[in-house]
């Protein structure tokens, strides 16, 4: 076989046999006979002609056959993980993994780094001193079987023809196709081992998937592709065009979480970690109600044995931005919106996130919403706190911030928490 024939085969639109692509994703990863520029072209041929649905299995079962998948079976509670496409203020990871683990499910949460707008679990989780994202695959089992949930950084043997395939899809505008993007999360997620996987599709003007009908395209994808190697698979389709819960930033964030695991919170927050641990439950047959054990306050314990497993010090407190600045609101009336992706632009501006793979994060940097959607409020009053590790940083975001809270005459709807559901039976 050669690529230059199977990227033209794709090029014209016709079907890859099973052994193209196993052919063709091996040699890319392995760096033999597959080339950056030739992995390149065919993500392209892919972003024009997709994949069907037996191409999509075969590439997506040739990306986890690039590594190790990790085997899990021995664990004596049921493995459960759930995956967000990615938004602003999404810290739900950091209250399911614990909530699960109290409701009887153990957790293997391998997670990312944020990259551009949005936030990454690992950075939020890096605000607590101490605490370390890379385990190896023996430690990352002994806390599972010990303390019953982890999160940390996916290691280096999953899916590695994913890791090298996403770096250029990055820098060749190839990310957003569907069969590209559904097959990068779910080489990693199968890798991972776990039994059950929810996903939190997020559609809005502040997420990957901007229209409605895409997250629905994409979430049945991937719960086809879970449900075809043995994982229970489901999805919630759920709104991103406002920021999620009133933090952002990786150590207000986790400030934020600890609030919820303490039994209180925003409200949207906890709704949606509730809905979405209803779900994790179902597909792992507990019966038991995580509204009432997220309450309880049970699941806090559980995050700080996570949190010390890991080396993390809680007791030492969250760090805390040196300056913080004060946005008013420019009129007068009700918050119809605090918009997704200004406030995490913001944020990212403000030192946050990063601009290019490798960057460091700053752990203080992030926007605090004061008010939510519904508020009343008046003129001059302070909708948004700034914080940054330099001053300097604020006079780079004024246009951004000044417009990311939008106030009208009437109060807005509060959006749904819930858009749709996709299940293994469509
Ligand atoms: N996240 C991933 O892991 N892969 C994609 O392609 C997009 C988002």
């Amino acid at each position: 076989m050669n690529p230059i024939d199977i990227i033209r085969a794709k090029r014209d639109g016709r079907q890859l046999s099973v052994e193209q692509i196993n052919w063709f994703v091996q040699h890319y990863a392995d760096g033999t006979g597959v080339g950056d520029d030739q992995a390149a072209a065919m993500a392209m041929a892919i972003y024009f002609q997709g994949l069907d649905e037996t191409e999509l299995a075969a590439w997506t079962g040739a990306m986890i056959n690039s590594g190790a998948r990790l085997d899990l079976r021995g664990l004596a509670r049921p493995t459960v993980d759930k995956h967000s496409t990615g938004g602003v203020g999404d810290k739900i990871s950091l209250i399911l993994v614990p909530l699960l683990v109290a409701c009887g499910a153990a957790v293997p949460q391998l997670s990312g780094r944020g990259l551009g707008h949005t936030g990454g679990t690992l950075d939020k989780m890096e605000a607590i001193a101490g605490w370390r994202a890379k385990l190896s695959v023996d430690e990352l089992r002994h806390v599972l079987a010990t303390v019953g949930g982890v999160i940390a950084a996916a290691t280096d043997d999953l899916a590695p023809a994913d890791a090298k395939l996403y770096a250029l899809r990055d820098v060749t505008s190839t990310v957003d196709s569907i069969p590209l993007i559904a097959s990068s999360i779910m080489s990693k997620k199968i890798a991972e081992g776990t039994s059950a996987l929810v996903l939190d599709v997020k559609a809005g003007s502040g997420a990957f998937m901007t229209d409605v009908d895409d997250a629905r395209e994409l979430a049945r994808t991937m719960v086809g592709l879970g449900q075809a190697h043995g994982v229970a698979t489901s999805a919630l389709i759920t709104p991103m065009n406002n920021v999620l819960g009133r933090a952002v930033g990786n150590s207000l964030e986790v400030a934020e979480a600890l609030d919820v695991l303490d039994g209180g919170g925003p409200a949207d927050v906890v709704a949606l970690t509730v809905a979405l641990a209803t779900e994790m439950v179902r597909l792992v047959n507990l019966d038991i109600d995580p509204g009432e054990v997220l309450a309880s306050g049970r699941a806090r314990p559980v995050f700080d044995k996570i949190v010390a497993a890991q080396g993390g010090d809680l007791s030492l407190g969250l760090p805390v931005a040196p300056h913080t600045l004060m946005v008013p609101a420019t009129r007068a009336g009700f918050v119809n919106a605090v918009q997704a992706m200004p406030v995490g632009v913001a944020a990212w501006r403000l030192g946050a996130g990063r601009a290019a793979q490798g960057d460091t994060v700053s752990a203080t940097a992030g926007v605090l919403s004061l008010v939510a959607v519904g508020d009343e409020v008046v003129e001059g009053q302070p909708v948004l706190e700034l914080h940054a590790e330099r001053p300097d940083r604020f006079t780079e975001i004024t246009g951004l911030v000044e417009q990311a809270v939008v106030v009208g005459d009437t109060p807005a709807e509060v959006e749904p928490v819930i858009i749709d559901r996709i299940t293994g039976s469509g």
